[in-house]
């Protein structure tokens, strides 16, 4: 296999669904959400013990090294929990501060946490129809999905739901 092949492998479909929260883009995770961008999804690799690093930091967790470079990853994983938010709340019941739109537009909808092939895990939502997703060990892909002020943020596909890929 050579190169283009393996990056052609690692490009994430965009995918129609109801757009959610954008994220906050502190500089220190801004290459991460840059990277999809450019349609793939990059974890930090330790320079100095190699560690494929998440969630993002300025040092690794394993031996506290600063340095790291980006490595696009494989989309592919496997549900490792997940629930499904059937409402969402208009008002934070302490504060009485009004949650935005987004929120409200996306439910019902399903969110977890993945284990990655590339042996990380991500969070991140999950499109599916037909519930299966909830199932740990569930085979899911990364997908580019559309958020607020858009921005392209991450999330996850179950197969059942391939109809809705635009690219
Ligand atoms: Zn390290
Ligand atoms: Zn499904």
């Amino acid at each position: 296999m050579n190169n283009s092949d393996t990056s052609a492998q690692f490009h994430l479909v965009r995918v129609n669904a109801p757009a959610g929260p954008s994220p906050h883009l502190h500089p220190d995770i801004a290459d991460f959400w840059n990277s999809l961008d450019r349609g793939q999804l990059s974890i930090q690799r330790c320079s100095s013990c190699e560690t494929l690093r998440f969630p993002i930091s300025p040092n690794c967790h394993e031996c506290l090294s600063p340095d790291f470079s980006w490595e696009a990853i494989h989309p592919r994983g496997t549900v490792n929990v997940a629930i499904e938010a059937h409402e969402a709340v208009s008002k934070l019941p302490a504060s009485g501060i009004s949650l935005s739109d987004p929120w409200r537009g996306m439910t019902p909808y399903i969110s977890g946490v993945v284990d990655m092939d590339a042996g990380v895990r991500l969070p991140g939502r999950i499109v599916c129809r037909c519930g299966d997703a909830l199932i740990p060990g569930t085979e899911v892909n990364a997908v580019l999905l559309g958020a607020a002020h858009n921005v392209t943020i991450y999330g996850f596909l179950h197969e059942c739901e391939s109809t809705r890929s635009t690219t």
